[in-house]
């Protein structure tokens, strides 16, 4: 914590009391360099993060959402649940080193997604095709021809399938108008 009188980073507690209803910690600290006091208060961090979907729509990020959302992708997979433990927390990191407090759901999408490509191809195109929104679906299609050469290629006819049903669904919504 920054001192207000010399900017100095350094200082030591020297009281710490909570408030009469619990909701925050006041705590009196001492600057390290020029030994003046100061006061910090401590409080739960009530604002909540979100992700902007591309309409402009916001919601809460839950991490419970993405969970599930990898799980989905991963449903008989020979993937560790810690290792999607650990995408969620970096998906949470994220939105919370965002200034604004938000991010887009495109941006998150494709961090998950290259976490997930990594990991499990069958899981990353599963993914991907709930996600993405076709534009890049050269990349994803070179995806799915590696996959379908290889051992899993059954996994990728699923997924094909699903990707295919998912587009369908997509470009049956009516074209947007104006701008
Ligand atoms: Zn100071």
């Amino acid at each position: 914590m920054k001192c207000p009188f010399c900017n100095f980073d350094q200082d030591k507690v020297v009281d710490s009391r909570e408030s009469k209803e619990g909701e925050s910690i006041r705590r009196r600290r001492e600057c390290l360099r020029c030994e003046k006091r100061f006061t910090t208060y401590e409080r739960i961090d009530e604002i909540p993060y979100m992700v902007v979907k591309k309409d402009g729509r916001r919601e809460k990020f839950e991490r419970q959402k993405v969970l599930s959302g990898l799980l989905r992708a991963c449903e008989k997979r020979p993937v560790p649940i810690g290792q999607l433990e650990q995408i969620v927390n970096e998906a949470e990191s994220f939105v919370i080193d965002s200034a604004e407090r938000e991010r887009r759901t495109a941006e998150l999408g494709e961090l998950i997604m290259n976490r997930l490509r990594n990991l499990d191809k069958v899981a990353y195109v599963r993914f991907a095709s709930v996600y993405l929104d076709f534009k890049d679906v050269h990349e994803f299609m070179s995806e799915l021809q590696d996959l379908l050469r290889s051992k899993d290629a059954s996994a990728a006819r699923a997924a094909l399938a699903a990707a295919q049903k998912s587009a369908a669904v997509k470009t049956k919504k009516p074209a947007k108008s104006g701008h």
